[in-house]
């Protein structure tokens, strides 16, 4: 059998978008995918659903595998032919162990690469605003790591040479430490007054950063309740903290949102919240399941298109139509006698990424509107590819004006309580701060799922009165409604809200 590859990658801190290109390829050709505590479970996005993945995670107090036991599943895979990736938080080389690893496979004759990532000891900091090099502040800087192998006698850490030795010291695995740390620093000469930081989950949503000075980071780190993972730099450069740090203080920085949309749909209001510093937990109630359309397809594209119109509702349902329309070999030009509209900016953006200019957005969501603003009312012969739930409101408007209407049903949407028990979990717990709610079915989706959530201090947010009148309907009165019935407004009230805080 041929021997296969294992590859050492660094997933960087956290934040997903610190993965490197090459990182990201190697995750998406892997067959064994090997990960653990503190690379981002978000990454795994890019495996081939088929891939193995084994979790060789360490959670404190806790032993998953042993160093030997993970060494051992990368060299069996190896033999077995099998294309590894060793996903490691940070870079796999600072205090990941991946020099053991790297060496167990090179005795067992396994190939091995490795793909260095953003270090903690870097990204952390950076995110916190603080530069760990800085011109006439600090020219170099040392990664030392605060914890040691408790069974050994006295400290190997050299802090007499390390102390003064670089102008920034960056301590991973140091927060346990932390007294011993700075007694030693103080003890070899290192001024108490120096400025000094704790950064928690650097990068990651729920990033907290503390400062004071090496004389009292304990007390200030123990009062704020810091915990582990988290790095400790010192040094003059934290002192720029207050004026770099822009992580932090994004508008919903801390906050927790669930969207409750389907899982491709959900990405548009997603990357939105997310971009303004919010952890977003997309809960997708809402699951697509495909039709099976294409004889139809092909029918309407071997009989010319018999249609004045092709009118879209969803991005779902262009990506669908398109596939289909692709796969009976159609392309856009066999679409250039039909006129399109498109529901919805993002609707109109994914026709326009099929070479499809809409020629009719109306300027609101609802069927009544659509059919009222509908440039193509009339005898237009309209084709409706859409969910199959959507198909009676805005064909019915349609029609009653006049329009002939074929409905393509693309999909069916179905109800996923997978994550449910989960979420109420943490909806319990107080970690949700918000719900957004962009549909009246996405919020009799989510009361279904979630019978008996307490949903006493979290803020619900609603699109537009319909959602927010089915809402209360439900006994889920919204906090706040957007003012403007589009993603963009509801993700302003939103923010708004927290801004009022
Ligand atoms: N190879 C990793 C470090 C592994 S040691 C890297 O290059 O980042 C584990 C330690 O890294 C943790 O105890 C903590 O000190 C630090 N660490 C890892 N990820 C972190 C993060 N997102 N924020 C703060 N510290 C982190």
């Amino acid at each position: 059998m041929q021997v296969g590859k294992v590859f050492l990658v660094g997933a960087g801190p956290g934040d997903p978008g610190l993965l490197t290109l090459k990182a990201r390829d190697i995750l998406a050709r892997a067959e064994v995918i090997v990960y653990d505590r503190l690379a981002n479970p978000v990454h795994l996005r890019w495996a081939r659903p088929e891939a193995e993945r084994v979790y060789v995670g360490k959670a404190p107090g806790q032993v998953a595998l042993d160093q030997d036991g993970i060494n051992q599943v990368l060299v069996d895979r190896g033999l077995a032919g099998r294309l590894v990736c060793r996903l490691k938080g940070g870079d796999p080389y600072v205090f990941g162990r991946g020099g053991e690893e790297a060496l167990a496979c090179l005795a067992a004759g396994v190939p091995f690469e490795v793909v260095p990532g953003i270090t903690s000891a870097i990204g952390a900091p950076s995110y916190a605003g603080v530069p760990v090099t800085h011109r006439n502040v600090a020219t170099s800087f040392a990664v030392i790591t605060g914890h040691e192998n408790p069974d050994k006698a006295a400290t190997q850490v050299d802090y007499a040479r390390l102390a003064n030795g670089a102008d920034t010291l960056v301590f991973l695995m140091g927060i346990g430490n932390l007294p011993e740390i700075r007694d030693q620093l103080l003890a070899a000469g290192r001024d108490p007054a120096t400025p000094a930081a704790v950064v928690q989950w650097g990068t990651w949503p729920r990033q907290r950063s503390v400062q004071g000075t090496l004389a009292d980071l304990v007390e200030v780190v123990r009062d704020s309740g810091i915990q582990p993972p988290a790095v400790t730099v010192v040094g003059e450069v934290v002192a720029l903290k207050s004026q770099l740090g822009w992580f932090e203080t994004r508008p919903l920085h801390g906050r927790t949102v669930v969207v409750t949309r389907s899982r491709t749909q959900a990405s548009e209001i997603s990357e939105q919240l997310t971009a303004l510093g919010a952890e977003v937990l997309e809960f997708p109630v809402i699951r697509i399941v495909p039709r099976e359309v294409g004889p139809a397809v092909r029918a309407a594209l071997d009989a010319g298109v018999p249609y004045d119109w092709v009118v879209f509702t969803s991005t779902n349902a262009v990506e669908l139509f398109w596939r289909a329309w692709w796969a009976a070999g159609g392309d856009a030009r066999a679409l250039a006698a039909v006129r399109c509209g498109a529901v919805g900016q993002a609707t109109a953006a994914a026709l326009a990424g099929c070479g499809l200019r809409a020629d009719f957005v109306p300027r609101s969501f609802s069927a009544a509107d659509f059919a009222r603003e509908f440039p193509g009312a009339g005898t237009a012969r309209v084709w409706f590819p859409s969910a199959a739930k959507a198909a009676d409101t805005v064909p019915a408007e349609l029609r009653a004006l006049g329009a002939t209407v074929d409905v393509l049903p693309l999909y069916d949407t179905v109800l996923d309580p997978s994550d449910a028990a989960p979420l109420a979990e943490r909806l319990a717990s107080g970690e949700i701060d918000a719900v957004t709610f962009t549909s009246s079915s996405t919020a009799e989706n989510f009361r279904q799922l979630l019978p008996d959530a307490d949903l006493g201090a979290v803020c619900l947010a609603s699109i537009g009165p319909k959602t927010s009148a089915t809402l209360r309907q439900l006994g889920l009165p919204p906090t706040v409604e957007a003012a403007e019935a589009t993603l963009d407004g509801l993700v302003a009230v939103l923010q708004a809200h927290f801004a009022g805080d």
